[in-house]
């Protein structure tokens, strides 16, 4: 019997999944080894019996984690797909900031915002998790979005019973490598040294810095991207600043 596979999708924009439907040729070999039993993006048939969960989104609401317990609960494996997932995404910048804030953030002086329900996350404290904040991971592919082809290889490794590993290197390997000139050469900021590499390096490729969306290395040299910054003489509180887009201050995966 081919594995069941299923996915879901949380406080996201869907990015991911679309990432999926769009690997083309790739997804033909991926649906001849499983049935997939349940992908709102791409069919509208469900169904509960599933071994793999792919979870895209983070996780805001109460609701959210009663229904991830759950998923977690029918699979077998549970792989976290993209940032939102994985880290939390840009989204957790707003657990920074006071329901106040994120509300006039959202919806500036518009009239209206009252009515969106005393669900709405904004009304209280709001915090993204990351979904190994709420239940256990077995697999994670990185990235905003995520890179197509490692979904197709991390994907097959857990189907194949394997534990998938993700490059322990800097982002800074992969752009020296491809020989592209530094950004901060160009008066860019970018946070290579510290990122997880496995993107090609596809920001600084076209001369733009690298936002972190791969999230932090196991173990990110900070000291050395402190180095880089004083070169360049960027400050300290930039670099911050910067490590919040991707939730940096949460522990690397
Ligand atoms: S990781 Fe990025 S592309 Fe994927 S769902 Fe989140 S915001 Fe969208
Ligand atoms: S700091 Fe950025 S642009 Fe410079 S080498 Fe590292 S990844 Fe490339
Ligand atoms: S270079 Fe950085 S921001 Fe760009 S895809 Fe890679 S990890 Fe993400």
């Amino acid at each position: 019997m081919k594995p069941r596979v299923a996915f879901f999708d949380f406080a996201s924009c869907e990015g991911c999944q679309l990432q999926v439907v769009n690997l083309e040729e790739s997804i033909l070999d991926l649906i001849s080894v499983v049935d997939v039993v349940s992908f709102r993006e791409a069919m509208k048939e469900h169904s509960d019996e599933y071994d793999v969960a792919f979870i895209e989104g983070s996780i805001t609401r109460p609701i959210d984690e009663e229904r991830l317990k759950k998923i977690r609960g029918n699979a077998k494996l549970l792989v976290a797909l993209g940032a939102c997932a994985c880290i939390g995404g840009v989204q957790g910048m707003s657990n920074e900031w006071s329901p106040e804030e994120n509300k006039k953030e959202v919806y500036g002086d518009l009239p209206g915002y009252e009515h969106t329900g005393d669900d709405n996350p904004f009304f209280e404290k709001p915090i993204h998790k990351a979904v190994n904040e709420v239940v256990k991971v077995d697999a994670y592919i990185p990235g905003c979005p995520i890179d197509r082809n490692e979904f197709a290889k991390i994907a097959t490794a857990v189907l194949m019973g394997k534990t998938p590993k993700l490059p322990n290197y800097p982002v800074c390997v992969e752009c020296k490598k491809n020989e592209n000139i530094c950004v901060f050469e160009l008066g860019e900021f970018c946070l290579g040294p510290v990122t997880r590499a496995g993107c090609n390096a596809i920001c600084p490729q076209y001369k733009s810095g690298c936002e972190g969306c791969r999230g932090f290395l196991d173990d990110p040299q900070t000291n050395a991207h402190k180095e880089v910054l004083e070169k360049y003489d960027v400050s300290v509180e930039e670099m911050l600043k910067r490590y919040n887009m991707f939730n940096f201050r949460k522990e690397g995966y």
